[in-house]
């Protein structure tokens, strides 16, 4: 039903897309700025459109230009990656409404779950525990609004609806500044998400963030794939990736998959989806679900043997789900470490021509990466270029396959983290596994 997709993204996610279409016999549509002609996936594609200069507003963000790149080429679907258009809702209806398939979830779905109100809500309702907190936006009743910061308990974190990337929170700790936080908040979330609605929520001083990967199909068919952690994160960016979660059982597991399995279903989802928990003393509370494909889905992907991509795809052709829960078996570890083009210490991005670059290899090896030698990274976009799974019997096992291949590994020409990625695999917290997310920026000194 599907025979030509485009793709309406960049870097490794839009060559991890084209290599799932070439498996599935499906051409596809590269689109790009006109700083990424040299992309792989663009060299790879079958066609290729420029839809516009390096300011992704202007190009992967210009919605009226995908739109016409997917009809002069006679697309059938789009698929959008993570980042960009992925989680905007008007984009997924324009999509559909000029008649092309949307590798994802329905718009109405998409709304629901980015407004975190909302989402909170609809989670509660279907039995996925969330964390204590407003139930709802806050209102100008200051009374009501210290009565429940006082019942909650501080800390608390006043959270904007709309937020997401990290911004749009403000922890309080105590009554005296609650009130001043929320105005602020709101004033922010304004200007930044064009919508002041705000909430509050327990502020948990030191959990793991664990999220379940969801595949859902049109016709209420759900399995969930297990669980991540990703907890390593600096400045809320997940650094470092794992399958399936230390500590995690496989009662835990199975029971609140099964939860997000029936949300899932209650709220008619269809496609690939995420619900992001925070856990902490055994409990789980969910934060927000991200109703896209997500950066680190490889890991998932090697310990379940489920290609996710591959699945998005038929499900959106009107397939229906080719697994049942009961196919699903978790097999050894992966880990997965992000590749940035960016100073280890200082963390500014690094921009510029690798000269050189050499793949590691190996048993249970995998990079996911759109560079090569002579490619020039763009000063332009996020600077992750690439991602480095490693699969193993067990997590020692994975961890010892990874730092063999951080140290195969050759990117010259600019700086990457891989020296930061080395120091985390020999770290013993890591190593021991557990690590809360305050965890590496405390490590690191930040
Ligand atoms: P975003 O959409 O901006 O990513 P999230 O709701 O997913 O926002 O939260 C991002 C991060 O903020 C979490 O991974 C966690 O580090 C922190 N955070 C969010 N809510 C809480 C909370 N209730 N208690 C402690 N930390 C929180």
């Amino acid at each position: 039903m599907i025979d030509k997709l485009l793709i309406a993204n960049r870097g490794e996610i839009a060559l991890r897309i084209l290599r799932a279409c070439r498996e599935l016999g499906i051409r596809t549509v590269a689109v790009h700025s006109d700083v990424d002609r040299e992309l792989k996936h663009v060299l790879l594609a079958d066609e290729s459109v420029c839809i516009g200069p390096a300011r992704a507003s202007e190009s992967y963000l210009h919605i009226p230009a995908i739109i016409s790149a997917a009809e002069v080429t006679d697309t059938v679907a789009i698929h959008p990656g993570y980042g960009f258009l992925s989680e905007n809702a008007d984009f997924a209806e324009r999509v559909e409404s000029s008649g092309f398939i949307f590798v994802g979830p329905r718009p109405e779905t998409i709304r629901l779950m980015g407004d975190k109100v909302s989402a909170i809500a609809t989670m509660k309702e279907a039995g996925v525990p969330c964390v204590p907190g407003s139930d709802g936006p806050l209102d100008d009743d200051k009374k009501r609004t210290l009565a429940l910061a006082r019942a909650i308990g501080y800390p608390v974190i006043i959270k904007a609806s709309g937020g997401g990337g990290g911004r749009g929170m403000r922890v309080v700790h105590a009554e005296a500044t609650l009130l001043n936080a929320i105005a602020l908040t709101g004033a922010e979330a304004a200007a930044a998400f064009g919508n002041d609605m705000v909430y509050m929520e327990k502020y948990l001083e030191n959990p793991r963030h664990i999220e379940f990967q969801l595949l859902a199909d049109q016709y209420g068919n759900a399995i969930h794939l297990g669980e991540r952690d990703c907890s390593m994160q600096r400045r809320h960016q997940k650094v470092v990736e794992e399958a399936p979660a230390p500590e995690i059982t496989e009662k835990q597991r199975q029971e609140l998959g099964a939860r997000c399995v029936e949300a899932c279903r209650q709220i008619g989802y269809r496609g690939a989806g995420t619900f992001e928990f925070l856990y902490e003393n055994g409990r789980f509370f969910f934060i927000e679900m991200n109703t896209r494909v997500q950066v680190e889905h490889p890991v998932t992907e090697m310990v379940t043997g489920v290609d996710i991509v591959k699945e998005q795809i038929l499900i959106a052709a009107g397939e229906q789900l080719r697994y049942r829960q009961e196919d699903i078996r978790w097999r050894g570890h992966a880990v997965e470490c992000r590749i940035n083009a960016e100073d280890p210490e200082r963390f500014l991005p690094s921009p510029g021509r690798i000269t050189e670059f050499h793949a590691p290899g190996g048993p249970g090896i995998r990079m996911e990466t759109h560079i090569y030698s002579g490619y020039t990274v763009p000063p332009y976009y996020d600077s992750m270029i690439g991602k480095l799974i490693a699969h193993g019997e067990d997590r020692h096992a994975a961890i010892a396959r990874m730092c063999n291949a951080l140290r195969e590994t050759v990117i010259e020409g600019i700086k990457t983290n891989i020296p930061l990625q080395r120091q985390i695999m020999k770290d013993a917290a890591f190593q021991a596994g557990g690590s809360n997310i305050h965890y590496l920026e405390k490590k690191l000194g930040l």
